[in-house]
């Protein structure tokens, strides 16, 4: 067996460095292009990725690692797991990625704690897997016609059986990875990775038994590559000395997350991930060297902590940035340098002066009185009728107003003129829900590209990138904007906004905020101080911001929190400290409000029923949260929810019209686990993605349905 190169990557982003790959998608949905033009550009992409890495001195070329929407999603093609229904379908890969006329797509989640979603395989008794090892071994071939040797990257079989919920499928699904390993052995690939991170997890000893069988099953095959299995996004902990006595070669550590192996590993390749996969930052070297320095294996070899999907291509595509934190900065291209640079010994040293870390003012966290008084001191400020009827804040963004805002940022078009496009939107935004009879009203959020990039651009110790794109899922990506200094606001961000829209309406008027977890959670954050003190600088931030709404005369602030569950650590035995710094947090932000003042808070995307203790802590006086989605499962949950609750009376994420009996039913079932009192009618989340008929539409039908029921009561 050929050893493992001295340097590799576990996997490098694939969106394009100008997001070529989301433009041939939405091309080719929109039948402006055909699949032989779609599978160009992932050819191209393809070709240049394998190209850079080649030029930048790595030795170890990754492959398989393409997908044209999801890793995931490529794997259950790949042994099979397409379910029935989606099989007539046109194009049954992207049926299965975003639905169809009259299909669901599959279920769509987080992977792991990163910001990237993939879909969830869907694995049942009728499921038979077989193998198709077109696409790992094309990418080989493919590879092999430029002059290029790789090393096929592939969902290992205990993690893509876990995401499924189908561990006890695991004999079979190895009957299909033996042959995908033989195919690959028979086209003369010397090392296939495959990708554990489940592994990262708490494991229960049946699953750790998994992992053993699996490993013995495939190492003891007579035809196959080199096993290398990595683990990224933690410490293996237990599963390191099961992984250790199977017979795989190599065996992938994340450096940056977890701890150097105390085992020692002799007989073993260690692939150390001493560069960070997952933040923007230059790796220290005297760090990374310590590290390599201290495994104790047959072989060690240089690489990051993750796949580099998770940063930008390249630092240099930022002309933009300030000199001084760009020398700090590495996004991909600048990693695998970095780990070539490892490899070869060639170190150099990194400016690392970063700013002292100014300790969070010191703040009273409890500021307001009890629930009980609060409400009803907000009743008789705010006098709303029994089942309020609210939105989760944004209105649709036109494609006018998005343009108007780039060419404001571009000097094009005056800024006073684009400020008063955005009075005119709330403006109209104001008259609609008037006109729909909402209760509480917000201004629609137009002057916001995204609910955390906005802020940020607003807070000084933040800097927004210009071509920092990261896949979020399929064709969508994010900019999230780097946290590199102290954080501070330097004068009201929202202020004005919120005081023209109420200016213009006699109904409550609701500011509308991010909270310190969920801009934290969105960001790339430095990485100089404890995670928590940064949440609470920018907490800090948020205070000062829901004080000066209360001084505007704004009655109600929503402070959104979405992300709350983002940054739940892997292991449950950190849990519990982050949820109680991460409410603690919250409560610091929306503390500073007085008892007149409601406080609301948003989330979604979040398996709330998981974290319902949490949210409860948050102590809000109103919390509207996703619900229509995963079947007002989290009614079941909410009966001893203490304070104002809204769970979503229908789903946003669809173009589809709810009918008032469906809202109405929804209402029905919320008000059986819930005294009415304390039920507040809104959708499940902005309505920012839909068009301004669906939302009209759509919301006087939930009004339609709140006031049959406020009737009854
Ligand atoms: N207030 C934000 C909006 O309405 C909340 C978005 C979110 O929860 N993701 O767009
Ligand atoms: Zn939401």
């Amino acid at each position: 067996m050929s050893p493992f190169p001295q340097s590799t990557v576990l996997g490098y982003p694939r969106i394009g460095p100008r997001r070529e790959l989301k433009r041939a998608l939405e091309a080719y949905w929109d039948g402006r292009s055909d699949r032989a033009e779609l599978e160009r550009t992932g050819a191209g992409l393809r070709a240049r990725t394998w190209r850079r890495l080649a030029e930048l001195g790595l030795e170890g070329l990754p492959s398989n690692t393409f997908s044209l929407y999801d890793h995931v999603l490529d794997t259950a093609v790949m042994l099979g797991a397409v379910p029935e229904r989606y099989r007539a379908a046109e194009d049954p890969y992207f049926a299965m990625a975003r639905g169809t006329e009259g299909l669901a797509p599959l279920r769509m989640t987080k992977w792991f704690d990163t910001n990237y979603h993939y879909l969830v395989p869907e694995i049942g008794p009728e499921t038979v897997f077989k193998l198709d090892a077109g696409k790992p071994l094309g990418e080989v071939r493919e590879a092999r016609a430029l002059g290029y040797e790789t090393r096929p990257v592939v969902l290992g079989p205990v993690t893509f059986l876990l995401l499924g919920s189908a561990l006890d499928r695991l004999d079979e699904a190895l009957g299909r990875y033996a042959e995908l390993l033989a195919a690959l052995a028979a086209e003369g690939v010397a090392w296939v990775q495959l990708d554990e991170p489940a592994l990262v997890a708490d494991r229960t000893p049946q699953e750790l038994a998994a992992v053993r069988e699996a490993y013995e099953r495939l190492g003891a095959l007579p035809d196959r590559p080199g096993l290398f299995v990595a683990a990224p996004f933690g410490d293996l902990g237990e599963a390191l000395p099961v992984l250790a006595a199977t017979p795989v070669e190599a065996i992938g550590v994340d450096l940056v997350l977890g701890g150097v192996p105390e085992i020692d590993l002799t007989g073993k390749t260690v692939v150390a991930g001493v560069v960070s996969g997952r933040d923007v930052w230059r790796t220290p070297p005297e760090r990374a060297v310590a590290a390599l320095g201290a495994i104790q294996a047959s072989r060690v070899t240089v690489s990051t902590s993750c796949s580099l999907l998770h940063v930008p291509y390249d630092v240099e595509a930022e002309p933009g940035l300030d000199p001084a934190l760009k020398e700090r900065l590495a996004f991909a291209e600048q990693k695998v340098a970095e780990v070539v640079a490892l490899a070869t010994g060639d170190v150099g040293s990194v400016p690392v002066s970063r700013p002292a870390a100014a300790a969070p003012e010191p703040v009273a966290a409890e500021g307001r009185a009890p629930y009980a008084v609060r409400a009803a001191a907000q009743a008789a400020r705010l006098r709303l009728p029994s089942l309020p009827i609210t939105t989760i804040g944004s209105f649709p963004q036109t494609g006018e107003l998005r343009a108007a805002r780039a060419a404001a940022a571009a000097g094009t078009l005056p800024q006073e003129d684009y400020e008063r496009r955005v009075e005119a939107e709330i403006e109209r935004v104001i008259r609609l829900q008037e006109r729909l009879g909402l209760d509480v009203l917000v201004h629609g959020e137009p002057e916001r590209n995204d609910m955390v990039q906005y802020f940020a651009e607003h807070l000084d110790g933040f800097a927004v990138t210009a071509n920092g794109w990261v896949q979020s899922y399929g064709s969508r990506c994010t900019r999230p904007p780097i946290l590199y200094g102290d954080v501070s606001r330097p004068a009201p961000i929202t202020v004005r906004w919120a005081r023209h829209a109420q200016s213009l309406t006699d109904k409550p008027v609701k500011g509308m905020l991010t909270g310190p977890v969920t801009i934290v959670a969105w960001s790339f954050v430095r990485d100089d101080l404890p995670l928590r003190d940064v949440v609470f600088q920018v907490a800090d931030a948020v205070r000062e911001e829901v004080r000066d709404l209360e001084a505007a005369g704004v009655p109600i602030v929503q402070v959104d929190e979405p992300a709350l569950r983002e940054l739940l650590p892997l292991r449950r035995a950190a849990q519990g400290g982050y949820l109680e710094w991460a409410v603690a947090a919250y409560r610091r932000a929306t503390s500073g409000a007085g008892d007149r003042t409601q406080i609301h808070t948003h989330l979604c995307y979040s398996d709330a029923e998981e974290i319902l203790a949490a949210i409860d802590g948050l102590d809000a006086d109103v919390t509207t949260i996703e619900s229509a989605r995963s079947g007002a499962r989290i009614l079941g949950a909410v009966g001893a929810f203490g304070r104002g609750l809204g769970p979503g009376v229908y789903d946003i994420h669809s173009p589809r019209v709810p009918s008032a009996g469906e809202v109405e039913d929804l209402l029905r079932r919320t008000l059986r686990v819930l005294p009415a009192e304390r039920v507040w009618v809104n959708p499940d989340c902005g309505l920012k993605t839909r068009t301004y008929e669906q939302v009209e539409a759509s919301l006087s039908n939930v009004v339609t349905a709140a006031r049959r029921l406020r009737a009854e009561l």
